[in-house]
């Protein structure tokens, strides 16, 4: 049973979350409908229980067992997936001096995440030619790389990439690549098994240093305070440092202010938003793999551009779509037509049917520039309300379908000549205040998510 949950439960939670904090569980005891499971520390039982517990329950549920609730606590459990579990895919770690000497506690590398399978677009063009420039492991010319943007837009498959690039152009530079969930995890391991300074040593020695998803970190005193020196050290001796987030520095509430300067001080660059002609390549990509792959099987015209067109929400969920039509039509051995697309993908073509309604951008814009609602559909003119009030302008009429006039009206009935003011302004202030152009980012982000 456990062995079946589990392995649903890395399709949830991620391989790597899965690796660190579910597979080494263990269920020790079923009864009562509490199922009880072990795990090797202290810090993983709290740790799992806090950020797992959820996702642990519903998926021993969706197996109709009847379980109440689960408990994790401290056991003689399989020791905690060391570095050096074998992985699936090659690891960063491997390189030739790394294995010489002492191993880098990384993440494994998916072996699919390359750049022969990235698909470059005008949405990401940037990211993709800083994270080439990196690649080529030459001197260091930005630092720190950052690279954000919302979820499933490639950056992990970036980083993935340049760790697989370096690995065969630089054998010789050591390469650690891991989430700055794991990078916290290791520290606060080292820290119980007073093994502080071999872990400071240990990531002072690496050449270049990918920490995913560093939004983590946020808030995580302690952590925040050694991922701060680690990464100065290493700057100071001219490694690189590559860095992910799901938003810009400025960002990332609860960040101490000396590290977002520290983070901002390289380059910059944000994955934005797919486009259709993206995601049309994208599809195109995979597609080509999938017929090289199933040989009798036929897409009708249309059907990618269908998709394209049709899921706007991530690139995840676009594979997603085109794994599942493909399955689908090999198992049924028909042609993958139109009709055979929205039929078996109706359900993600319905979520992504969701469109972002005016009151909700309202609502959101308000909340992020702290004022209030009724501000935003009232007369007042003094600049603190009227600017977010243009941005809610602006973005309502780049998320939704909604006309001049149409918006006018769910403006406090303002004209359309106002509306179309106000999104001009904001269009020309964009190309200046690069703190309006991230703040409008985040917040296109966050309603099309
Ligand atoms: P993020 O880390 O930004 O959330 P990922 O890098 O995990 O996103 O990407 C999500 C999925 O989408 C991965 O399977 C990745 O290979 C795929 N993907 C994203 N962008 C591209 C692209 N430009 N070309 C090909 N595949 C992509
Ligand atoms: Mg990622």
């Amino acid at each position: 049973l456990w062995g079946q949950v589990s392995n649903d439960l890395r399709k949830t939670v991620g391989k790597t979350n899965h690796e660190t904090w579910i597979a080494p569980l263990e269920i020790v005891a079923l009864k009562d409908g509490i199922v009880s499971f072990e795990a090797p520390t202290k810090f993983m039982c709290d740790w799992v229980s806090r950020n797992y517990g959820e996702p642990i329950l519903s998926a021993l549920r969706k197996t109709g067992a009847p379980v109440e609730r689960i408990t994790i606590g401290l056991g003689a459990a399989r020791p905690v997936a060391p570095a050096n579990t074998p992985a699936p895919a090659p690891a960063a770690r491997k390189s030739a001096r790394a294995t010489e000497d002492s191993e880098l506690p990384g993440a494994p590398l998916d072996a699919r995440f390359t750049f022969d399978s990235f698909v470059v677009g005008k949405p990401n063009e940037l990211a993709h030619a800083a994270a080439r420039r990196v690649a080529e492991g030459g001197p260091v010319t930005f630092n720190p790389l950052f690279l954000y943007g919302g979820v499933g837009l490639g950056k992990t498959h970036l980083m993935h990439a340049i760790a697989h690039e370096l690995q065969t152009g630089r054998p010789d530079l050591r390469v650690l690549y891991l989430s700055a969930e794991q990078f916290m995890y290791r520290f606060v391991q080292a820290l119980r098994d007073r093994q502080i300074m071999d872990f400071k040593e240990l990531f002072r020695s690496v050449d270049v240093l990918m920490v995913d998803d560093v939004q983590f970190i946020a808030g995580k005193d302690s952590t925040q305070e050694e991922f701060f020196h680690t990464f100065n050290a290493l700057v100071d001796q001219g490694k690189q440092i590559v860095i992910s987030a799901d938003r810009a520095p400025g960002e990332i509430k609860d960040l101490e202010e000396r590290i977002r300067s520290r983070l901002q001080c390289g380059l910059v660059v944000d994955l934005h938003p797919t486009d259709y002609e993206l995601r049309l390549g994208i599809l195109q990509s995979k597609a080509d793999a999938y017929c090289a792959r199933y040989p009798g099987l036929k897409m009708a015209d249309g059907v990618l551009e269908f998709l394209a067109h049709r899921i706007t929400t991530n690139v995840r969920v676009l594979e997603g779509a085109l794994t599942r039509l493909f399955a689908f039509g090999s198992l049924v051995g028909r042609e993958i037509t139109l009709d055979l697309a929205q039929e078996c993908l109706a359900d993600i073509l319905r979520a992504s049917d969701r469109r972002v309604t005016i009151e909700e951008i309202q609502r959101k814009v308000a909340e992020h520039y702290n004022v209030r609602l009724s501000d935003m559909i009232g007369p007042k003119r003094l600049r603190t309300i009227a600017r977010p009030r243009q941005v809610a302008m602006y973005l309502a009429k780049h998320l939704t379908t909604r006309s001049l006039p149409e918006i006018g009206r769910r403006f406090g009935g303002r004209d359309h000549t106002t509306i179309m003011h106000g999104i001009r302004k904001i269009d020309e202030l964009m190309a200046t205040d690069q703190q309006l152009a991230e703040d409008i980012g985040l917040l296109k982000r966050l309603m099309e998510s």
